[in-house]
């Protein structure tokens, strides 16, 4: 049976007619891959920026933030995994990219304001077409697009999203590839996604650090010697680990976060401690 390859992201599902990839998101229909979550929302909230988070990236203001389904990534600590490990099933509200923007205006006309769009809680780029057309409308109409991401992209659908995205909080999950054995991505992409980003527009970095997995110092050292070496103004977020989904180990200690925090501090000008 002929199969399609998808070519958004670095796994590359081969997908026969009606076979859904790995991300859960998209399908082999008559001969393309389609998105199967275009326009249909998990989650909808006018969160703080900070909450994203970006801690450098219009301090103090909201942005309406929304969410799909599917990912690209299984972490078996993943922190979202109800919408991010579900699928077409799930329930949706579904929108348009021209009604979404039209709610983003309507926010940020009310007293609290609201900076654009955030396209987060699950991994927003496996809705690739869905963003990519709302960002085009939110540039056109003023608003700011934010992407909470995990970086894992092809490089020419991401070079090509580049130009509509304001700002990026982009996972590095850790500093070996066998940490992204685990969760099914690629250290490499991520790197080069960040790094690309970094070039052109505002990018911050997460690291969720869960005990026994990334929580060397040594470890943390040199993925901040690297952070460093784009720039040492690329702001980190080291986050604290709870138990979730296939996870079972106890939360982070919040003296490690804090101390890998210190460790980030040697060589970067902005590092922030969450979840602590
Ligand atoms: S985006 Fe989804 S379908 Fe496409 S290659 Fe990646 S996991 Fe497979």
């Amino acid at each position: 049976m002929a199969r399609v390859v998808c070519d958004l992201c670095p796994r590359g599902c081969r997908l026969a007619e009606g076979q859904v990839g790995w991300c859960r998101a998209r399908i082999g229909y008559d001969r393309k891959v389609v998105p199967l979550n275009y326009g249909r929302l998990t989650s909808v909230a006018l969160d703080p920026i900070e909450k994203k988070p970006l801690a450098r990236f219009f301090p103090g203001s909201y942005i309406l933030s929304v969410g799909s389904f599917g990912c690209n990534l299984r972490c078996p600590f993943c922190q979202n995994h109800a919408i991010s490990q579900a699928g077409a099933d799930c329930d949706t509200q579904v929108v348009t990219p021209s009604e979404l923007v039209s709610l983003a205006q309507e926010l940020a006309a009310r007293p609290a304001g609201n900076l654009g769009v955030a396209f987060t809680y699950n991994e927003p780029l496996v809705g690739y077409e869905f963003v990519r057309d709302t960002a085009s409308l939110l540039q056109a109409a003023g608003l700011k697009v934010v992407l909470v991401t995990n970086g894992m992209i092809n490089e020419g659908p991401f070079q090509e999203l580049l130009p509509l995205v304001d700002a990026f909080n982009i996972d590095l999950k850790g500093w070996r590839q066998d940490i992204y054995d685990i969760c099914g991505g690629s250290l490499s992409a991520v790197k080069q996604n960040i790094a690309a980003a970094a070039a052109v527009t505002h990018v911050e970095v997460t690291t969720l650090i869960v005990p026994g997995l990334n929580d060397s110092p040594a470890e943390m050292a040199a993925e901040a010697q690297w952070m460093a070496s784009i720039s040492i103004g690329l702001p980190l977020h080291v986050s604290r680990y709870f138990p979730q989904w296939q996870a079972t180990e106890p939360a982070t200690e919040v003296s490690v976060v804090y101390e890998l925090a210190a460790v980030a501090r040697q060589y970067l000008s902005y590092v922030y401690t969450g979840n602590c």
